[in-house]
C-alpha cells in the first residue's frame, strides 16, 4: 500500500502559480502584487491566520556574478549546508544566501586581505558600526571590493548561511478557493552603496515564477495565536496596513463563506488611494454586501499632513471602544518596526479615554484582552 506523500519544510510540495496580477497601479512607489497558488493533489490544508511558507530560489545574474567574481568554474561540487554536496552554480541558486554576507564570512576576507577597517568593525565592542556597515551591503560587495581574498569554491560555500524559506500570510480562505492558497507580496527592491538590490523570495516571485510552468517549493507554517473568533457571532476589528491587510482578506472570504453574523471591521492603509489602495473593489463590495460592517482608510500622503490607521482608530476612539464592550476581537497585522507599536499605543489611549482608564490599568485591560487572546498581532 502507498500513502500520500507528507509535504512540509523537509518536503515542500512543487506548488504551480495559477494567477499573477498587479495590487498597486502604475505610478505607485509600491509593487505589491496578488498571487494565486494550486495546492491541488498536495493534501496541504490551511486555517486562515495561517502563512504559507516559499522556498525561493536567487538570482540568477548575481549568482553568475559571484561566480565570476571567484573566478570558479560553476560546475566545481561544493558542499551544501547540512550533507551533500552539489555544483557552485547550483548551491549558490538554491541552498545558500547569497546577499547578506554573515559574520564568518567579513572575518574570512579580513583576514586574507589584513584590511585594518574590517578587522576593526570584527570588534566585539564595534558591533553597531558592523551592522552600520552591513546595511545595504552583500557578498557581491565582499567580493568585488576586496579582490584580494581569494577562495576556493567549498571553502567559499561553507562561509555562507543556508538560505531559509519565507513566510507570506496567507490570504485566501480555501472554503472560497478549494486547492488554492492566496497571497499579497510587496516586492522588495532597493538601492544602495551603487547597485540595485532585490529581496530574494519576493523578487523570485515577482519576476521568476512563470503562470502553470515553474516548480515553487511551498508548505504550510501552522498559526498558533491568529485565528478568527470560534464564535461567528463575535465582532472582528482588523488593522491591516499594506500587505498587512492579507490574512484579513482571508478572514472576510472565511466568515462569508460561513455565513458568520458577527460585524466586522477593517481599518486598511497605505500611500494613495488612486495607486495603493490593495483590493478595493473586493472590499468596497464587502461592505455593500454587509460582510463589512465598516471601512475606514487611511492614506498617508493624499494630503499635505500624514494620516495613518492609527489615526483613523483615534478618531473612532469611541465606536472602537464600544465594539470591545461588545466583546469583539481585535487584530493587527503588517509592520512591526512602526505601525504594531503606534496602534498598539492608540489602542491603550483609547482604553483611557473611552473606558476611563488610568494608565496603569489600561495596561492591565490591554493585557487581559491579549490573554482572552481578543488582540492578536501577526506582525514581521
Ligand atoms: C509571519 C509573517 C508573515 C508575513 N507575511 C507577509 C505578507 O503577507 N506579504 C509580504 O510581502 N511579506 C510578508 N512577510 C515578510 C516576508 O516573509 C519577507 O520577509 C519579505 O517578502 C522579504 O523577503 P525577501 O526574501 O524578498 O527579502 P530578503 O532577501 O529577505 O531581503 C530583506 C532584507 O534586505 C535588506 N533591506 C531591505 N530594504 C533595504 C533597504 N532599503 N536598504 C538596505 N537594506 C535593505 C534588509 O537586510 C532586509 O532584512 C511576512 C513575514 C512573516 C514573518
Amino acid at each position: 500500500m502507498t500513502t500520500d506523500p507528507v509535504y512540509n519544510r523537509k518536503n515542500p510540495f512543487p506548488a504551480k502559480l495559477l494567477v499573477h496580477r498587479m495590487l498597486t497601479k502604475e505610478g505607485s512607489l509600491k509593487d505589491t502584487r496578488h498571487f494565486e497558488i494550486s495546492l491541488e493533489g498536495s493534501g496541504l490544508e490551511y486555517e486562515v491566520g495561517d502563512a504559507l511558507a516559499v522556498c525561493p530560489t536567487n538570482c540568477p545574474e548575481l549568482v553568475d556574478e559571484i561566480i565570476t567574481a571567484l573566478g570558479a568554474s560553476p560546475d566545481t561540487m561544493v558542499p551544501l549546508p547540512k550533507e551533500g554536496e552539489a555544483p557552485l552554480k547550483e548551491a549558490l541558486t538554491k541552498n545558500y544566501v547569497v546577499t547578506q554576507p554573515n559574520g564568518k564570512l567579513i572575518a574570512a576576507v579580513a583576514e586574507k586581505t589584513g584590511d585594518a577597517e574590517l578587522t576593526a568593525l570584527l570588534e566585539k565592542e564595534n558591533k553597531p558600526k558592523l551592522t552600520e556597515w552591513l546595511w545595504g551591503r552583500e557578498v557581491i560587495d565582499l567580493l568585488l571590493g576586496y579582490p584580494d581574498a581569494k577562495f576556493e569554491p567549498a571553502e567559499f560555500a561553507l562561509l555562507l548561511r543556508k538560505l531559509q524559506p519565507r513566510l507570506y500570510s496567507i490570504a485566501s480562505s480555501i472554503k472560497a478557493h478549494p486547492g488554492e492558497v492566496h497571497l499579497t507580496v510587496a516586492a522588495v527592491r532597493y538601492h544602495s552603496h551603487g547597485r540595485d538590490r532585490k529581496g530574494v523570495c519576493s523578487t523570485y516571485l515577482c519576476d521568476r515564477v512563470d503562470i502553470n510552468s515553474t516548480d515553487v517549493p511551498v508548505f504550510v507554517q501552522t498559526s498558533h495565536g491568529f485565528r478568527i473568533p470560534t464564535n461567528p457571532d463575535t465582532p472582528m476589528i482588523m488593522v491591516g496596513p499594506g500587505t498587512g491587510i492579507a490574512p484579513f482578506r482571508a478572514f472576510l472570504e472565511e466568515r462569508k463563506a460561513i455565513g458568520a453574523q458577527g460585524k466586522n471591521w477593517l481599518f486598511f492603509g497605505e500611500q494613495r488611494r488612486d495607486f495603493d489602495y490593495l483590493y478595493q473593489e473586493e472590499f468596497e463590495s464587502y461592505l455593500e454586501e454587509g460582510v463589512l460592517t465598516r471601512l475606514d482608510t487611511a492614506f498617508s500622503r493624499d494630503q499635505e499632513h500624514k494620516i495613518y490607521v492609527q489615526d483613523r482608530m483615534k478618531e473612532n476612539a469611541a465606536e472602537i471602544w464600544k465594539w470591545l464592550e461588545q466583546g469583539a476581537h481585535f487584530y493587527v497585522c503588517g509592520d512591526a518596526a512602526r505601525m504594531a507599536k503606534d496602534v498598539d499605543a492608540a489602542l491603550h489611549k483609547l482604553v483611557e479615554t473611552e473606558g476611563g482608564r488610568s494608565e496603569e490599568e489600561a495596561v492591565v485591560f490591554v493585557k487581559q484582552l491579549r490573554k482572552a487572546k481578543r488582540y492578536q498581532r501577526d506582525v514581521y
